[in-house]
Order: structure tokens, then C-alpha cells, then sequence
């Protein structure tokens, strides 16, 4: 729909960014076109308003907390479990890089694609998804999932379906359930054996990347 003639040639840091994500040329290229719809000012940069405008995150119940995700993306970008206590950095705006690499999470893992020896762990693998997941509970970035994030999330997820009452056993048994060490909380560890059955990709793979 009017697309005029655009190349992914067009697009600064296309290649790297493609090599970095896995993302195809026409996949970058549809994500440049979402990109200048969103950025309405012209400026290059998204501010959180500029958010709003994707009905995939304003009809998402948590939408809110993945949008901050684009604000910090150093936090949603670690390699490793250990989650740092340093202060990070968040950002004002987004730039078409940031915003190409957190939605790099949300592509499908390919299964059958075998990688050549010393690749990085590419940013759609399982693992990464969950901690990427993970993270949006973790909203004090202590590296544990308490009761209270859980709550919160759960609120935000059920909402006026269920009584505050069923909320706190819905929050209760999931920690009971996932709690290995039963220090009332949810390491990233036993939030992975607990989603270990859970289709994760599948859940994870917006429907915008299609
Ligand atoms: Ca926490
Ligand atoms: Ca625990």
C-alpha cells in the first residue's frame, strides 16, 4: 500500500542489522515502513507516546511493560543470567536500530537452521525469550520474580475476570509450583523449568513480523 519504491539499500545500517538479527530485507524493510509510521515528527527517534499507536501493545494488557523494554534496551539485550544491580542506563527516545533489535526477540526461532561454530546466541533463541520475559516481570531488576511483580503482572493480565482473592491463589500456587529453593520467589532458573513445557516461541512471535 504506497510503497514507494522503497530499498532496503535506503535504510542506514540495513546489512548489519539484518546479520545482527536475522532478519530479512523484507523484513527490515517492513519494519522501517511500521518505524516512519510511528515516528510521527519525522525526527528518526520514537518517544513512549509513539507506542501507543501499535494495536499489537496497546491492546496487550502488559503492553506498557514491553514498551519499556525499548527504553532499556541494555537491560533486555544481557547475554548471561546474571542480572547487574548497576543503575541502567534508559533512554528517551528509540532509534530504528534499538527498535529492529527488541523486536528481534519476537521472531520465530527457526529450528532446522544449523550455525556455523562461534555465533553469538542469536537474540530469538528460546533462552533469551524467556529472559526477555522474564524480565517484564523482574520490574526491580533484582533478578528474581517476588510475589508482589508477580501480583502485579497478573493483575494487569486477568484483571476483572477474577476476584483479588483468586488472584492471590492464582500468585500462591504458581510460586509454590516454581519455587525450587523456597526463598518465596522466582529465579530466572525455575521460571525456565517451569515454562519448560510451555511453547514459548509460540507465544512470543508477534503477529506484525508476519
Ligand atoms: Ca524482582
Ligand atoms: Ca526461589
Amino acid at each position: 500500500m504506497g510503497s514507494n519504491s522503497s530499498s532496503v539499500n535506503n535504510i542506514p545500517n540495513a546489512q548489519e542489522l539484518m546479520q545482527e538479527t536475522g532478519f530479512s530485507a523484507a523484513h527490515i524493510l517492513r519494519l522501517h515502513e511500521r518505524f516512519e509510521f510511528l515516528d510521527k515528527d519525522k525526527r528518526g527517534q520514537l518517544s513512549p507516546q509513539d507506542f501507543g499507536a501499535l494495536p499489537e501493545l496497546a491492546l496487550n494488557p502488559i503492553g506498557d511493560r514491553i514498551i519499556g523494554a525499548f527504553f532499556s534496551p541494555g537491560h533486555f539485550q544481557q547475554e548471561t543470567g546474571n542480572v547487574s544491580l548497576s543503575p541502567l542506563s534508559r533512554q528517551e527516545t528509540v532509534d530504528f536500530a534499538s527498535f529492529v533489535r527488541i523486536l528481534a526477540h519476537f521472531r520465530p526461532t527457526e529450528t532446522n537452521r544449523t550455525r556455523d561454530g562461534a555465533q553469538q546466541e542469536p537474540v530469538n533463541s528460546k533462552t533469551r525469550k524467556l529472559k526477555f520475559a522474564f524480565q517484564l516481570y523482574d520490574q526491580d531488576r533484582d533478578g528474581k520474580i517476588s510475589r508482589a511483580e508477580l501480583l502485579q503482572v497478573l493483575r494487569a493480565m486477568l484483571g476483572i475476570q477474577v476476584t483479588e482473592e483468586q488472584l492471590q491463589s492464582i500468585a500462591e500456587r504458581a510460586i509454590q509450583e516454581a519455587d525450587l529453593d523456597k526463598d518465596d520467589a522466582i529465579s530466572f532458573d525455575e521460571f525456565r523449568k517451569s515454562l519448560e513445557k510451555v511453547d514459548i516461541d509460540h507465544k512470543m512471535s508477534i503477529r506484525f513480523l508476519r
